[in-house]
């Protein structure tokens, strides 16, 4: 996984080439430079832009045409956490999508990652994860409580920012348990 991690918004020959001789691997190329590199068998897909690794996909186990990516994910998430248990570890994402015909998902731009569940609906939470997208992430600090601006990170895990500590202590009743 950290091996994604480090080449997310850099060259990404090295992969390209090593996953091309893969034959669990399919390639499709687009007249506007943009590559996917699907592995089936090992459960994620890359998305390469003009040799720039973009996005990485890596898929749960509910996907018709991937396995569930096996390898170990990022910052300690396991694929059976629900929406409450990641914004518990990562607080209010900075956005959220999905609902009618498409898998409900939030995003944290700080991270670069982007987590969709296995529901369409808001109504239904505790469901577990449908897929993780990983992205570059941006440089920002936002509270992941009340969202305005703030400097202040979780001295532990350094994945959550606060605006002081009267949102840290607010959200650590939910945070200690998926502090690592
Ligand atoms: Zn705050
Ligand atoms: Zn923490």
């Amino acid at each position: 996984m950290t091996e994604f991690l480090q080449h997310l918004g850099k060259d990404s020959l090295k992969i390209n080439n090593e996953q091309q001789n893969d034959k669990n691997c399919k390639l499709q190329k687009f007249p506007n430079g943009v590559t996917y590199l699907m592995n089936y068998q090992e459960g994620f897909q890359l998305e390469i832009q003009n040799n720039i690794l973009k996005n990485v996909y890596l898929y749960g186990n509910h996907d018709k045409q991937f396995k569930p990516y096996k390898g170990v994910l990022p910052f300690g998430i396991t694929f059976t956490m629900c929406n409450a248990h990641i914004v518990a570890k990562f607080g209010e994402p900075t956005s959220k999508q999905g609902g009618g015909p498409i898998n409900i998902g939030i995003s944290y731009d700080h991270i670069g990652i982007e987590i969709t569940f296995q529901t369409k609906t808001w109504d239904q939470p505790n469901v577990a994860i449908d897929q993780i997208i990983l992205y570059e992430p941006v440089n920002q600090t936002i509270c992941g409580i009340c969202k305005k601006n703030g400097d202040l990170r979780c001295g532990q895990c350094k994945l959550v920012y606060y605006c002081g500590v009267d949102c840290q202590k607010t959200h650590w009743k939910q945070h200690k348990g998926f502090c690592q």
